[in-house]
């Protein structure tokens, strides 16, 4: 089987292990008989699945005790009405940083359901780069602090988060969960969609300090309540069986290939040879992030005119790439280079970007 090179922003690549995986226990899991999909949620072998994939992400992103991890539904967009359900209450007032499409369209949500304030934005600079937060004071008595560690379409990065002291810290990690190594515990709650660096999309991944579940008033409903979903440990309702289970896949092919550290380590490599192949272009290809605040799992760039880029994409396309037409808000050309995609393929990208300079530059 030929498969293309997948630089899709998400849903995603998929380790192909974990897919054979998949392919070979779907008609029988594990001697039950029947599929993954067609067992009862309430059943031994689910509730094995449930905790065991809880338990590797704890592992894996070395969560500390007062945590709970949750398996949501609803996409990360859900989260974006959750979290001010929950937690701005009571008159009070959140800050939101502003770096893009994903963390604006949290703060159009929020901002229907409280009051919040923008404690920094990149707006200025068109969302190029992160807002800068090192040494940014927050309102004390905050809700909470909620940003976005990737911003998958502009394909800026957080490298450093902000120290917010006692108010929570909230952040959407939808697209670089996973990536690369950080302090959980600087965090009251993370929420991060599984469709790029997890598994297929249906299942929202929640990683929240316990402590935070107290206060959360028992008037909203229940189906959007924190509490109830770690009182239930994610089993309140129909939990998205299928994707847990591809979840759980994914995060012992992360434990097999060196952890998140290994995923990191990868993750530069790759992302280095494929800036490096803008950055050597003479501009012939241009990147569309500020330098300092560049993604390692989202490269954005341009050609150099617009007729180009189109003959770009039409070469890429015929050479087996596929994923590389950027998102209609940012436009020009993205190649997304989660856990899954191999340094082979990233390899192959750069090389076939300066054949094609070559070729046509
Ligand atoms: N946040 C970020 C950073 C994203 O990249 C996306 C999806 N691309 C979302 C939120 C929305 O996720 P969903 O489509 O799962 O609701």
């Amino acid at each position: 089987m030929n498969k293309p090179y997948n630089f899709n922003a998400g849903p995603a690549g998929l380790p192909l292990e974990v897919l054979l995986q998949a392919r070979d226990e779907l008609l029988d899991f594990r001697g039950t008989g029947l599929s993954v999909t067609e067992i009862s949620h309430r059943s031994k072998q689910y509730e094995e699945i449930n905790f065991e994939t809880q338990q590797l992400l704890q592992e894996l992103l070395d969560v500390p005790s007062g945590y709970e991890v949750l398996f949501l539904q609803g996409g990360a967009s859900t989260q974006f009405a959750m979290v001010p359900i929950n937690f701005l209450t009571d008159g009070r007032v959140a800050g939101y940083i502003h770096s893009g499409t994903w963390s604006g369209k949290a703060i159009a949500e929020a901002g229907k359901v409280g009051k919040i304030v923008i404690a920094a934005s990149s707006e200025a600079d068109r969302y190029k780069k992160v807002p800068e937060v090192q040494g940014v004071s927050f309102r004390s008595g905050m809700a909470y602090v909620h940003l976005t560690s990737n911003e998958t379409i502009a394909g800026i990065q957080y490298r450093d988060f902000p120290d917010t002291g006692d108010i929570p810290l909230i952040a959407d990690m939808s697209s670089d969960i996973l990536s690369r190594t950080f302090e959980v515990s600087n965090f009251a709650l993370i929420y991060a969609g599984a469709q790029k660096n997890m598994g297929p999309s249906g299942v929202t991944v929640i990683i929240i300090r316990r402590d935070l579940l107290d206060g959360i008033p028992d008037n909203i409903p229940d189906i959007l309540n924190y509490r109830i979903h770690a009182k239930n440990r994610s089993l309140f309702h129909t939990p998205p069986v299928f994707s847990v289970y591809m979840v759980n896949l994914v995060l012992k092919w992360i434990r097999n290939n060196g952890g998140v550290e290994g995923m990191e380590r990868r993750n530069r490599l790759k992302a280095d040879l494929v800036y490096g192949a803008i950055d050597d272009s003479g501009g012939f290809f241009g990147g569309l992030a500020d330098r300092n605040s560049r993604s390692m799992m989202n490269v954005t760039f341009r050609v150099y005119n617009d007729e180009q880029e189109k003959l770009f994409l039409r070469q890429a396309e015929l050479n087996g790439f596929v994923g590389l037409k950027g998102h209609r808000d940012a436009g020009h050309l993205r190649a997304s280079l989660y856990n899954a995609v191999t340094y082979e393929q990233c390899k192959a990208l750069a090389d076939f970007m300066r054949h094609f300079q070559q070729s046509f530059g």
